[in-house]
């Protein structure tokens, strides 16, 4: 591209992981960038909380500033790699109004505070990109926005936390209990010190949220998308899914669906069993896939990596380019649109078919009796699987029935569970866990 235009201005928010393979590739690939784009980029400093932190990556002295007030204030472009809620988002506020367009990673600020940053973003006709808080390296957020903005998105399922997916892949394929394999994503990096925010799907839901505000153009407060954790699976659950034919998955679920009072989405996070033929069964380790099933475009599938700093960093520096290509061309930045504005549609009302763990009684007319329980709720069964377990004390065998449904709304469900954990022929529900993708 012919370079015609003043060199434009980069402040960078934080030097850690993924902010300091930024700074890295922005300062070293300088000619390229400047030939993608029609302007030289020049990064004019670095905020960090300490000069004396560690930097994965040599960066210049003189670019490190703890002062990221004076910082974001003049600058072209604001990277924001810092994370957390504040100071970020005052920071992210500041550099908008100022003029500025702003680039962020930060999932659990847009979760939590996503409408307002547009709505600034919006009044002065900046741009907000935001590719790198969802699914890292993978191209996800653009392809809703842009690629697919003609065609109409009916569902994503999203496998979007990598820890969760390194863990549930390490009990499938090594047979590691749910606490071994936890402890090895620890000790390899891949789960921290507190996995909280992964292991109970926090994360998850986050970007959930920000994918199903994308797709359906609706406002998708976090705290209304349903959220289950991986932390009841057991290694028997996965084995046995594992001999039916299927991988357990902790899906991102956005889809429109038909509410009680007309269209509205279902937004959710839980462990989900997913047959071994589907596209997000095959997605092993901490990689991350998005499934997208669109009107026109049929289902589509964008896989890679989940994390990792050049890797997210690659969803940062693409953000860069883009609103530095809009400053060379001019016109006003793309706001993020909820004209839609569909109903949040609550889980009691999807349909999902299940597999239902019981452990019961050991005795005749159980299977009659728990069946009873089922039909009585609507909700049809479309196989039974019986086991016995021997007692490790010689007392009774525990018998385990693993009950597969057909599609029934989640609300029927509930109160097929609910009835059989005061049934005398069951001892525990030991399980429930939704199919998607059949
Ligand atoms: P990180 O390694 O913890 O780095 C955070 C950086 O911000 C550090 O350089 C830190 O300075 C600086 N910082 C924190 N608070 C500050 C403050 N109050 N003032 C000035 N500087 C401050 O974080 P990260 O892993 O790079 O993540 C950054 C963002 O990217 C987060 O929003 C995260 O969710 C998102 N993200 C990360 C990944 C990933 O793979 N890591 C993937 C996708 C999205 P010091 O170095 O001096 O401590």
């Amino acid at each position: 591209m012919k370079q015609n235009y003043r060199n434009l201005t980069v402040a960078i928010l934080g030097a850690g992981t993924v902010g300091a393979q930024v700074a890295h590739r922005l300062l070293t690939h300088r000619a390229e960038h400047a030939s993608r784009i029609g302007a030289e980029l020049d990064v004019v400093g670095i905020a960090v909380r300490s000069l004396d932190s560690k930097r994965s990556v040599d960066l210049p002295a003189e670019l490190l500033t703890t002062d990221a007030e004076s910082l974001v204030v003049g600058a072209d472009i604001v990277v924001e790699l810092m994370g957390g809620i504040e100071p970020a988002k005052t920071l992210i506020l500041r550099a908008l109004e100022s003029g500025a367009d702003v680039i962020t990673a930060n999932k659990a600020l847009l979760a939590a505070h996503g409408p307002e940053l547009f709505d600034a973003a919006d009044k002065v006709g900046a741009q907000l990109y935001y590719e790198a808080a969802v699914a890292g390296a993978i191209p996800i957020i653009r392809p809703l926005r842009d690629s697919l903005a003609g065609d109409h998105v009916n569902r994503i399922l999203g496998i979007v936390n990598g820890t969760t997916n390194f863990i549930l892949d390490l009990m499938d394929s090594e047979g590691q209990s749910m606490e071994q394999a936890l402890a090895t994503a620890t000790d390899l990096g891949y789960a921290e010190a507190d996995p909280t925010a992964d292991i109970e799907g926090f994360d998850a839901a986050q970007k959930a949220s920000l994918l199903a505000q994308l797709a359906f153009h609706t406002a998708v407060d976090v705290e209304q998308v349903y959220r289950e954790g991986i932390t009841k699976i057991t290694l028997d659950q996965v084995r046995q899914a594992r001999s039916q034919g299927s991988v357990v998955k902790l899906l991102a679920i956005c889809e429109r669906v038909a509410g009680p009072d007309g269209p509205g989405v279902s937004v959710r996070v839980h462990p989900t069993l997913v047959p071994d033929t589907h596209p997000l069964a095959s997605v092993r380790g901490a990689n991350n896939a998005v499934f997208v099933e669109a009107e026109a475009a049929g289902s589509l599938m964008f896989y890679g990596a989940g994390a990792g700093g050049p890797e997210t960093a690659s969803a940062v520096l693409g953000d860069i380019v883009s609103a530095a290509r809009r400053h060379v061309v001019g016109g006003p930045g793309v706001a993020e649109s909820t004209h839609a504005n569909l109903p949040m549609v609550d889980p009691g009302h999807i349909d999902t078919s299940y597999h239902v763990w019981l452990e019961v009684a050991d005795r005749p007319g159980v299977l009659a009796e728990i069946a009873q329980v089922f039909a009585a709720k609507d909700v049809s069964v479309e196989t039974v699987q019986q086991s016995l377990t021997p007692d490790a004390n010689g007392g009774p065998p525990t018998a385990t029935l693993v009950i597969q449904t057909h599609r029934a709304p989640g609300e029927s469900l509930d109160a097929v569970v609910n009835t059989l954990q005061s049934s005398d022929a069951v001892t525990r529900v030991s399980g429930v866990i939704r199919v998607e993708g059949e």
